[in-house]
């Protein structure tokens, strides 16, 4: 789980990218860089933690020039290290490169293999590193036919920003899995005055630093951004469209717009219609109250409320200056974590049926812990309903999930997740729903040039995954140090 950005034709190349990635911040909290161009060639800075706290102004100074790309990263615990901090920048016979990648190379193990037999030295663990070596090895004369060539043999899901000296190119799988989009920062008034591009995971980034989205770029797209402006290649046969469904429930800021479509308006229908799918019967406005577990389920909350004409609360508040809660991988510390993160409001919910709206349930352990916290507040009864289907399969493709045996919606069917959460009744959208409130959430993009309304990656809630992967049943997921 990682965020991309990307800057081309801006003096202050490297601020911008610190902004960028600030508002990216969400897609990864454990590592952050930039490599920028400066007049005596590429700069790299890479830091643990938050963006906010490893570049400081004079980290900023160290990365001069008006081209960079910049990468926020999420791993799980022990692939956590400043080795594996993306952009990776190398020097090679053609010149120099950085890569920023988002998502996971599902054949990533048998390329290193091949690349390693035919004697590349790997200085990463990870996926991300076989790219390089790929477009190192190639032999096309043109940087762009390298890149191509190398993408062509990875498979999996890939939203990438690889930039050299003169250009930076932005390119997305052929199904699209992971997000990625194109702006514009308009030129001053200056004669000589050409207009910045950004390239970047989510457009939430643009408007933080005045820039236009553009368009998202296209599954199966290789983008470039040079003097000349943006042109495009698109290189692959294209196969069906596979824009992962998780990023609309939980990963993407909700003010983002994916595809064309809106996260905020499709998380709102998904509670409109996970009520519709799952009502609570008997609730009124006088003795029902709808609350957010916040802030992944606030979108849906409203959503619901306002579709069932049922009151609003904030019964459980959250603390701000804690992270995702997934962020702590052992069980102890995340079962501590929820408290720390939210507390129950009593004032909103003492003697009220109480519909607690989550967007997901991956292990248990949050919505069993807020269920008795909404109930020693004073929650007479407790609803919970999920904006999302049951998580009952690993993601492969860049969202970190735990292993099958972990989800508890693989071994238990809703009953038994009720039952597990002491719940007085449970409800998961449906795959129908969601993908609907997806769809309903699209708004016309002027300058959207041919959104197609293709298929979404479902593989975490039915096991169908588009492209191979090792027998979730059988082995342990790759936990794969990127993406
Ligand atoms: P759990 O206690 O394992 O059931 O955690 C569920 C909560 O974690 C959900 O309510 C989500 O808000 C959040 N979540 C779901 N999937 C992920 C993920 N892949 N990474 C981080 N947080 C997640």
């Amino acid at each position: 789980m990682c965020g991309v950005f990307g800057i081309y034709g801006h003096p202050e190349a490297a601020n911008l990218s610190y902004l960028g990635l600030h508002a990216l911040q969400h897609r990864g909290q454990e590592s952050a860089g930039i490599v920028s161009v400066g007049p005596d060639g590429m700069h790299a800075q890479r830091k643990m933690g938050l963006v906010q706290s490893g570049f400081t102004t004079s980290v900023l100074d160290q990365l001069p020039g008006a081209m960079a790309i910049g990468h926020v990263r999420y791993s799980t615990a022990g692939t956590s290290s400043l080795r594996n901090a993306q952009p990776f920048a190398v020097d090679y016979q053609h010149g120099s490169l950085a890569v920023a990648h988002n998502g996971n190379l599902t054949n990533h193990h048998a390329l290193r293999t091949q690349l390693e037999l035919r004697g590349s030295i790997f200085q990463t663990g990870s996926d991300t590193e076989v790219i390089v070596h790929l477009i190192a090895i190639g032999a096309q004369p043109k940087i762009e036919d390298r890149i191509v060539e190398a993408l062509r043999q990875v498979e999996g899901a890939y939203s990438v920003v690889l930039m050299d000296k003169e250009r930076i190119f932005a390119a997305r799988d052929p199904r699209g899995f992971r997000p990625l989009c194109i702006g514009i920062l308009p030129s001053d008034d200056s004669e000589d005055s050409k207009p910045a591009y950004v390239v970047s995971s989510e457009p939430s980034s643009f408007e933080l630093i005045g820039a236009k989205l553009l368009r998202d770029v296209e599954p199966g797209e290789v983008v470039i951004i040079d003097e000349r402006g943006i042109s495009s290649l698109k290189p692959f046969a294209s196969v069906e469209r596979k824009m992962c469904l998780f990023e609309y429930v939980y990963f993407a800021r909700p003010d983002a717009v994916l595809d064309g479509s809106e996260v905020y308006s499709a998380r709102k229908i998904s509670g409109a219609r996970l009520i519709e799918e799952h009502p609570v019967a008997g609730a009124t406005a006088e003795n029902t109250v709808v609350v957010p577990v916040p802030d992944s389920g606030l979108p849906a909350a409203v959503g619901l409320a306002n579709h069932a004409g049922l009151p609003f609360e904030m019964g459980l508040i959250r603390s701000h200056y804690v992270g995702r809660t997934f962020i702590e991988p052992q069980q102890s510390i995340r079962h501590f974590g929820v408290k720390l993160k939210l507390n129950p409001n009593a004032a909103a919910l003492r003697g009220k049926r109480v519909i607690v709206v989550d967007d997901s349930i991956v292990r248990g352990t949050t919505s069993r812990k807020l269920v008795g916290m909404l109930r020693g507040a004073g929650a007479k009864e407790v609803h919970v309903r999920i904006s999302s289907p049951p998580t009952a399969w690993p993601c492969y493709y860049g969202i970190d999930t735990p292993n099958r045996s972990e989800l508890i919606a693989a071994s238990h069917d809703v009953a038994g997740i009720a039952a597990y959460l002491r719940a007085d009744s449970l409800g998961y959208l449906s795959v129908t729903g969601l993908i609907e409130s997806v769809r309903l959430g699209r708004r016309e993009l002027g300058s959207l040039p041919n959104w197609t309304d293709g298929g979404f990656c479902q593989a975490c809630f039915s096991g169908e995954y588009p492209v191979q992967v090792p027998d979730p049943e059988q082995v342990v997921p790759l936990r794969l140090i990127n993406g």
